[in-house]
């Protein structure tokens, strides 16, 4: 996307919500403190220097947070939450209500659908509809009057298949419906749906945003001052979902890297995928920034990287599939991604377990399938790794 500052993207990661003259004067910090107190002293009855009362309603080190990842993802407001599931399942009782109609990309993260499933569609009665969204045609064909919310999620999880979110984003307008997107995938670093035309994004923080892997968050951010209050009101008086200053201060450290870790996950990705896509045990690569996944070119349209996420299909049975899981050395078997160290899925039997056999077959999940969340180490090394692992077939 042509018009994104990088420069002022890489300065505000490490600077802003953390700025010097809104730190402590009295102490002379230079990272924002842990804010641990649940309530703030007033001077006298409603009267204080500050705006805190009680945590739930406000935390300083949320609030540095929150104000740097408003910057970061381009938006007016951000509101950090205590999961990426809280944040999406606030998003969306903000923005639809029993009786209404909800369009959702059918290749949603498996959560994301059981949140839809069970929440909005048995508990609401709000009515789901999922289209593969992929193709605009199919999200233009399923909008209704009644529709009131599209969710989309770009690149998906584990298949790395993209939506065209300007196509989106215009039909959202022409029908008066609001334009949800989960960004988790690609960060703010590399794609930014609220200036593509978004209502709301949502990220799960503990992905690449906090990107150590030992913080669980999530995050909404909207332009729409009505959106972002109705969000505001649900998380602090009705839910309590919010993130806790710890994981508030862990995330505001962690992001400060966003766009070095994103760089080296990318540049491992690439490398690892073109390696891939030549070698003879495997049969299919998915990652955006090969010339042979079939959405390249919108890939290139509309983010400003591929991302860190390379899935593919072994030519294996699934014992052997697994067992080449088991051969590798630096690539740890875990589920979850964008931490710094690599990791290596089998969707079959793990991030994609709790679905139901024959849906995961039809949403392209084989036994067979791979997905490594490539980290920051060193290419040759994990390559390396890789090699001597598809050995054994
Ligand atoms: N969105 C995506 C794309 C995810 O991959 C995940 C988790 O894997 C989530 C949302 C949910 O985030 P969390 O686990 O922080 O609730």
């Amino acid at each position: 996307m042509a018009d994104f500052d990088t420069t002022a993207f890489i300065t505000e990661a490490v600077h802003s919500g953390e700025e010097v003259a809104e730190l402590s004067s009295e102490s002379g910090d230079v990272v924002s403190p842990i804010h641990l107190a649940t309530h703030h002293a007033m001077r006298s009855p409603g009267v204080a220097e500050h705006d805190y009362k009680y945590s739930r309603f406000g935390n300083p080190t949320r609030d540095a947070l929150e104000t740097r990842l408003a910057r970061l993802i381009g938006a007016n407001e951000a509101i950090a939450f205590s999961s990426g599931t809280a944040a999406i399942a606030t998003a969306c009782l903000a923005l639809c209500d029993s009786g209404d109609h909800v369009v959702a990309f059918d290749g949603v993260y498996g959560g994301t659908r059981v949140l839809f499933d069970d929440l909005l569609r048995e508990q609401m009665g709000v009515d789901i509809e999922y289209v593969d969204a992929t193709n605009t045609d199919a999200i233009e064909a399923a909008i209704r009057p009644e529709t009131s919310l599209l969710w989309l999620e770009t690149p998906t999880n584990p298949l790395l298949k993209l939506c065209d979110l300007h196509g989106a984003a215009e039909i959202a307008r022409e029908n008066g419906v609001k334009l949800g997107v989960d960004n988790t995938f690609a960060t703010p670093y590399f794609q930014r749906p609220l200036e593509i035309g978004a209502d709301v994004v949502v990220h799960s923080t503990t992905k690449y945003l906090n990107g150590h892997s030992d913080s669980t968050g999530g995050v909404v951010a909207t332009d729409d001052s009505d959106i972002a209050e109705r969000v505001s009101e649900l998380q602090q008086y009705t839910l309590g979902n919010l993130l806790p200053p710890f994981d508030a201060y862990l995330v505001l450290r962690g992001v400060k890297t966003l766009p070095l870790r994103m760089t080296q996950h990318e540049t491992n990705a690439q490398a690892i995928a073109d390696y891939l896509v030549d070698h003879s045990a495997v049969s299919e690569v998915n990652y955006p920034g090969l010339e042979s996944h079939p959405q390249h070119a919108l890939a290139r349209r509309q983010m400003d990287g591929f991302g860190g996420i390379v899935s593919f299909e072994l030519d294996a049975t699934e014992a052997e599939t697994r067992a080449v899981i088991e051969e590798l050395d630096l690539f740890t078997t875990a589920v979850s991604l964008g931490g710094v160290e690599s990791l290596v899925d089998h969707p079959w039997t793990m991030s994609a377990s709790f679905m139901p056999a024959a849906d995961r077959r039809e949403a392209g999940i084989s036994e067979s399938l791979v997905r490594m969340p490539v980290g920051i180490e060193s290419s040759t090394d994990l390559i390396r790794d890789i090699e001597q692992a598809l050995n054994y077939l």
